[in-house]
């Protein structure tokens, strides 16, 4: 039986879809990383937290 081939949502590599690939749908720890990563940073972006960070007089 052939591992069915699915595209990286990270990357778009085809991956393959088995347990033979721990990181599915992803191709590699990396991909699945940085999606998760990727994740996280919108979570934890606050609205309004970006313009909390500029002062006027710091530039
Ligand atoms: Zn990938």
């Amino acid at each position: 039986m052939k591992p069915r081939l699915v595209p990286c949502p990270a990357c778009g590599t085809p991956a393959a879809f088995s347990p033979e690939n721990p990181y599915r749908p992803f191709c590699s720890a990396r991909c699945r990383t940085e999606d998760l990563a990727g994740w996280a940073e919108e979570r934890y972006r606050i609205p309004g937290s970006d313009s909390a960070n500029e002062d006027p007089n710091g530039n």
